[in-house]
């Protein structure tokens, strides 16, 4: 017999339905009054606020130097452009033989699958990409397929973005399934900062489809500090787990939110315990809008002999600068 499947609510478009993009209302839900609207104003015109509520709770109210904060809150210095800061600071745009693909590193293509993010994080490198030429369609997306097929030294495709489970999961589910019957791709990576933003995202119809693929999945989730991670993200973590996806993280060394061992230790203490290996530490790329949160190579160096001294090995992220034209990602 069959039975219509009963109505399910997406919850967690409700929760990108109604993110807060008024600088006004951040300010006024954080009881930050002294702050200067006009600017914040002005600077979201280049890339405008989005965060989603829930991660309003993990902000210390009136705290205008809080690390979630200096995350999400647009702020004067990026409208200061200087030399060092490019447009494109990965030069990304020569690496992409089709549409949406950015072949540079050997036995992985990256697909940039979704524009759009459920927070804007004010450090992103992407903040200047291209969005919509990249767009995916039909034609695009056979294009992609054909690229990947055509090529047996690529074992691993990498879904990236913007964020990529910004995408509705039967969009995703088909896609997988699509790689799936490419027979040389042997895993399946999404790099992915929802679950972290939005553990709502964590719903059952992402655990099917990425349980009934062939390829092993990994996900590489973007958290740059440990009060990210409330109870609600740890069960979201645990569930992808339990669900067989091998869990790492990458950050971003970001000056006045997590450029000390003491707060880089605790991110990665936190990771563990919600079943996360920490993989890489990202150098800020050098990109237009974002330099005042840039820390020096030797003040990273400091912090990584710190920060060796109070973990062990495998909860020390590796130190990785992007370079153009190397053959794999920088680290130290
Ligand atoms: C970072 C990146 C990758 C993945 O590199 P890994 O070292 O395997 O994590 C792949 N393609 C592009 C274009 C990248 O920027
Ligand atoms: S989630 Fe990632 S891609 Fe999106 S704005 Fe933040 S850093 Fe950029």
């Amino acid at each position: 017999m069959h039975t219509s499947s009963p109505i399910v609510p997406i919850l967690w478009k409700a929760v990108l339905a109604d993110l807060i993009t008024d600088p006004d209302e951040l300010c006024d839900l954080l009881g930050l009054s002294e702050l200067d609207r006009t600017n914040i104003k002005k600077t979201c015109e280049g890339f405008p606020l989005r965060v989603p509520r829930s991660y309003l709770s993990r902000v210390k109210a009136a705290d205008p130097q809080d690390p979630l904060l200096l995350q999400i809150l647009p702020r004067t210095e990026e409208l200061i452009s200087t030399d060092a800061a490019q447009l494109d600071p990965l030069q990304e745009q020569q690496f992409s033989p089709v549409q949406g693909l950015l072949h540079k590193y050997h036995g992985r293509v990256l697909i940039v699958l979704s524009g759009s993010c459920a927070i804007h994080c004010r450090y992103c490198f992407r903040r200047h990409f291209p969005y919509e030429d990249a767009r995916i369609g039909k034609t695009q997306w056979q294009a992609i397929l054909d690229y990947i097929a055509a090529d047996s030294s690529i074992s691993e495709v990498i879904f990236s973005g913007g964020d990529p489970l910004n995408s509705t999961d039967a969009s995703l589910a088909a896609k997988s399934a699509d790689l799936s019957t490419i027979p040389h791709l042997k895993r399946l990576r999404i790099h992915t900062r929802q679950p972290v933003m939005i553990p709502q995202r964590v719903n059952s119809q992402l655990l099917n489809w990425t349980s009934e693929i062939r390829l092993n999945v990994v996900m590489v989730l973007h958290s740059n500090h440990a009060n990210e991670i409330d109870h609600h993200v740890k069960e979201a973590l645990f569930k992808l787990r339990d669900n067989g996806i091998s869990l790492l993280n990458q950050s971003v060394l970001l000056k006045g939110i997590n450029d000390n061992a003491q707060v880089l230790a605790q991110l990665n203490e936190r990771l563990f315990e919600c079943g996360v290996l920490p993989y890489y530490l990202h150098m800020l790329d050098p990109v237009q809008g974002a330099m005042h949160f840039e820390v020096s190579k030797e003040r990273a160096m400091q912090i990584k002999t710190d920060l060796q001294a109070m973990l062990p090995g495998y909860l020390v992220p590796r130190f990785a600068i992007e370079e153009p034209h190397a053959l794999n990602k920088t680290t130290f």
